[in-house]
Formats: C-alpha cells, sequence, structure tokens
C-alpha cells in the first residue's frame, strides 16, 4: 500500500475513532444516534483502490452535507500537494473555501492550504491574492508575510519585498536588516546591468545604512568603483571595510586589492596589509598572495621556504602546489618529472573542489551565491579554504 495515504488514513482512523466514541454516548444519552456515512465508505474505497479522482468526487460531494470532515479534507488535500498532484490538491481546497458554514479559521486554513498549492503550481499571481486576504487574519499574519516573500523573492519583485520583509520584521521581532539588504543589492546590480551608475550608487548606500555588515554591498561598491577608474585610495578603503564586516569574506578582497596598490604603485603597503590578515585571520588566500609577493621582491627560494613553513600550520593542496611550483626551477632536470606530476595530481584534485558552501544545507559550488541555489537562504554561503 502507498505509505502516502496513510498519512490521510491516520486522520481518519482519529475522527472514525472520535465519532464512534460520540455515537456510543450519543445512544447512552437516548439521542439520535449518527452513522458513519456510506458515501464516505465508497470514498475511502475509491481511494483505497488508487481511484483518486473518483474519490475526490465523493469527498467533495460529501462535505456539502458533513461539516465535520472538514479536517480531513484538509489533510488530504495536503497529502495530494506532497505528492505533487496539485490539480486535485487545488480542487480538494477550491471546494472546501466555497462552503459557507466553514468557521473563521476553518476558512483561513483553507486559504493557506490553496495558496501553497497555487505555490507549488507555479500561479504565483493567484498564490499572492490568497496570502494578501490571509494577512487580514491576525493568527495567520506571519505565515502569509513569509509566503508572500517567498513569492516576491521568485519574480525578483524586489520593491514589494523590501516592503513586506518590514512588514514581517514588525509582526514577529525578526531582525530582516540583513536580507533587506539584499534585496537593495539586488536592485542595484539590476540598475548597473542597465549602466545607470548613480542609482546604483544610491542603492547600494542605503543596503549599507540598512546592514552596516554587508559584505556584498562593500565588494559590488568597489568592483563598480574600479570600472569607473576612481581613487584607488578610496577603493581599498571599501574593500579593506569586508574585513570587520565578516573576516570569512577575505579572500574575495585579495585580488582587487593588490590590483589597486599596484595601479598606486606602493606594493610594499600591500605586503604590510597582507602580512596584517595572515597574524590576524590566517587563511590561504593572504598566504598565497605574500608568497607571491616574496617571490617578486626577494627570489623563489625564500618564497618556497616562507610557504612551506607556513603549510606546516595551515595544511593547504593549493599551497602545496604553489610550493612545487616555486621549487621546480631550483631542481635538477632528471628530478623534476615527478614533482611536476605530483602537481598535475594536486591541479585535476583542486578542480573537483568547491570554493564556496552553504553552512545550513552543504551546498556547494565555484560560483559565489548570496542566496543559497538549494535552500534559499540569504548569508549562508561562504568562502572554503582549500
Ligand atoms: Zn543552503
Amino acid at each position: 500500500m502507498d505509505y502516502g495515504l496513510l498519512w490521510f488514513l491516520l486522520p481518519l482512523a482519529a475522527w472514525s475513532g472520535w465519532f464512534a466514541a460520540r455515537r456510543g454516548f450519543a445512544s447512552q444519552t437516548g439521542n439520535h444516534a449518527r452513522r458513519l456515512s456510506p458515501d464516505y465508505l465508497r470514498g475511502l474505497d475509491y481511494l483505497l483502490n488508487e481511484q483518486p479522482d473518483k474519490a475526490i468526487d465523493v469527498f467533495i460531494r460529501l462535505i456539502d452535507v458533513d461539516s465535520d470532515t472538514v479536517e480531513t479534507h484538509l489533510a488530504l488535500g495536503a497529502l495530494y500537494r506532497r505528492r505533487g498532484e496539485v490539480n486535485r490538491a487545488i480542487r480538494i481546497h477550491q471546494n472546501l473555501i466555497k462552503i459557507s458554514r466553514l468557521n473563521s479559521q476553518q476558512k483561513a486554513l483553507a486559504t493557506l492550504e490553496l495558496g501553497l498549492d497555487y505555490q507549488r503550481a507555479g500561479l504565483l499571481d493567484r498564490a499572492e491574492n490568497l496570502f494578501q486576504e490571509l494577512v487580514q487574519v491576525p493568527s495567520y499574519r506571519g505565515l502569509a508575510y513569509r509566503q508572500l516573500l517567498d513569492i516576491y523573492q521568485q519574480e525578483q519583485d524586489w520593491e514589494k519585498a523590501i516592503r513586506t520583509a518590514w512588514d514581517l520584521s514588525k509582526q514577529s521581532g525578526d531582525n530582516l536588516k540583513p536580507i533587506i539588504a539584499h534585496y537593495y543589492c539586488e536592485q542595484a546590480e539590476a540598475f548597473q546591468r542597465k549602466g545607470n551608475i548613480e542609482q546604483t550608487r544610491r542603492f547600494l548606500e542605503t543596503a549599507l545604512n540598512i546592514d552596516p555588515n554587508c559584505v556584498r554591498a562593500s565588494l559590488t561598491t568597489g568592483y563598480l568603483m574600479l570600472s569607473q577608474n576612481e581613487d584607488f585610495l578610496e577603493i581599498i578603503d571599501v574593500f579593506q571595510r569586508v574585513e570587520k564586516q565578516n573576516p570569512l569574506f577575505i579572500p574575495e578582497i585579495i585580488q582587487p586589492l593588490e590590483t589597486c596598490y599596484q595601479h598606486l604603485d606602493q606594493l610594499n603597503e600591500f605586503t604590510a596589509y597582507l602580512q596584517h590578515i595572515l597574524k590576524d585571520y590566517g587563511g590561504i588566500a593572504p598566504l598565497l598572495a605574500l608568497t607571491q609577493r616574496i617571490r617578486e621582491q626577494k627570489d623563489e627560494q625564500q618564497a618556497a621556504l616562507f610557504i612551506i613553513q607556513q603549510l606546516q600550520n595551515t595544511p593547504s593542496l593549493k599551497g602545496l602546489a604553489h610550493f612545487i611550483d616555486l621549487t621546480l626551477n631550483q631542481t635538477k632536470e632528471t628530478e623534476q618529472y615527478p614533482l611536476s606530476l605530483v602537481k598535475e595530481i594536486i591541479v585535476k584534485l583542486l578542480k573537483t573542489y568547491p570554493f564556496y558552501r552553504c553552512k545550513e544545507c552543504g551546498f556547494s559550488g565555484k560560483t559565489l551565491h548570496w542566496q543559497c541555489p538549494s535552500c534559499k537562504q540569504w548569508n549562508t554561503i561562504l568562502p572554503l579554504q582549500n
């Protein structure tokens, strides 16, 4: 038997038990006893024989005469949605909503379920309308805001998402500022794609005002300023903010900072900054950059010595490949082959490694996403130290 059906049969069994008990009590007290409807049993029979549409027809007819079964209808509808049979779920919930005898809580629950059906079916406009209705019901307001937020994110309607997130944070007390800042960044990036630099800047500033720790706003501002050839000292300030906002994102700022210091012809300052970063936070990205600086300022031998000492404390395949590169030129030709072979293997291994991972669901990849494509949470994907 289909295990999914158990989900439906369990509440039904509970309901039948309650009904039987009530009937027993009724006959004891001499009241007129109600009987389990034969139609209901027929519906159940259809359901067990894998004829769900016939079963639904029976149940839908039945609900008009027996409002005791509202909860069972809700359970059946939710079950169909969970199984991906959204059209059946929609039929059941649409029919429920039409019934005038529903109390306000039942009506709200049926509206929520139908909204979820529409959302699952990709009918986002219809879902949005129902959740807007539900916002008026105090006990469902928070849930409705969350579903609306989900819809606006899917539609990339950031203005509505911002309004709804403020409403939700007022209603629930949750701090949604870091997420709202991302919505402003999304808008900023849309303006940037259209070439509207002024608006891009305005929205990035708003993002930072709302969430001063918004790494994304700093990185996007920094790259925007780079593309506009703005003052390199100011750009350095923007990228270096990331260190205080979230040091886990330091690997993202090494390369653009190097570009800035190069333009200013101040690579010694860059070396000093890398030394500070490595001392305070560690990490492979600053280590590799610093090794490269030693190679340019001194020689390959000293760079190799520096990196291999550091790798004792911070083992890294990338670092090892770098070390082999540095030693190859100083190695006798006969010994070069096995070394370069080891490097080739490491490079092959590294190609299979992700650069980023979601701390919530484990999703990993080579691209930085601000909203996890898998669990849809914001700010959960972090750079990895390889
Ligand atoms: Zn995730």
